[in-house]
């Protein structure tokens, strides 16, 4: 199996070229998101390992040709913060790919310090806030059970007062969290992130995406707040994955999403 997939088209960063530091066959995740498109969360992880190693990332980037590519992100089969080696994975793709870096993350383990630390080394981080209160995070997130709300959230204050880079809030809406736009629009706000991601499912999902005249009335609760973005508005760059199939696994879906 692949550790580098893509590039995807990405919404949120152009030509993203895709690194899986989890690399299973499986998802490997903190939640179980009623709208993930991997599929149901069959074991939950909480605790960062060794998935992949710095060798095998090296000999994979080494067959590397150069990629005509706007970010490299680490994303993939799950949370990539439970990668223990994610920030020295960071510097390595930094060195190597001559790409800024994004990490796509759930915030789930941003309570840790450990955790903050190698999010800390990448150019972007894109961090999710589905919810405004304890229960509907566990309505829309199903975690595992020893992660709390407001714990996830303290970690991200204390990540936003000493990142460097851009931090952008993903907020995934659904019809479960719909109604809740206030309340996570101002909690948004007392992070003060330096972007506001405003998503819906458009790929295959559980769950159906909200209508382009929903999110748009949702938009309109976050306007306080700087550099909002819905998926609905965001324009779609052209590229051709190196491998399909690698590619397809983590982002399934028609081929014409991806393009
Ligand atoms: S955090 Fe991402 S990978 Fe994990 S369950 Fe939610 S959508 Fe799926």
């Amino acid at each position: 199996m692949a550790i580098v997939y893509g590039p995807v088209a990405s919404w949120r960063l152009g030509r993203s070229l895709g690194i899986d530091l989890l690399n299973a066959k499986r998802k490997v995740c903190t939640f179980d998101c009623v709208y993930c498109q991997l599929g149901e969360t069959s074991r939950f992880f909480v605790e960062p390992k060794e998935f992949i190693s710095l060798d095998q990332l090296t000999s994979e980037f080494e067959s590397f040709r150069p990629i005509d590519a706007d970010y490299a992100t680490f994303s993939g089969m799950g949370e990539p913060t439970l990668a223990s080696n994610l920030g020295k994975a960071i510097e390595l793709a930094r060195s190597v790919l001559d790409l800024p870096i994004a990490v796509l993350t759930n915030s789930s383990l941003m309570f840790r310090e450990d955790v903050r630390e190698r999010l800390a080394r990448a150019d972007v981080v894109v961090a999710k806030l589905d919810a405004q209160s304890e229960e509907l995070f566990s309505v829309v997130n199903r975690p595992a059970s020893s992660l709390r709300f407001h714990t996830i959230v303290d970690g991200l204050r204390q990540f936003r007062n000493t990142y460097q880079g851009k931090l952008a809030l993903q907020v995934m809406f659904v019809q479960a969290n719909e109604g809740y736009a206030e309340g996570i629009a101002e909690l948004a706000r007392s992070i003060s992130p330096d972007e506001v991601q405003i998503n819906t499912p458009l790929r295959p999902s559980k769950v159906k995406p909200l209508l382009p005249e929903n999110v748009a009335n949702i938009r309109a609760k976050f306007s306080n707040l700087r550099n909002v973005v819905t998926v609905y508005e965001a324009p779609r760059r052209e590229v051709r994955p190196l491998d399909l199939v690698e590619t397809l696994r983590r982002r399934p879906g028609p081929k014409d999403y991806l393009v």
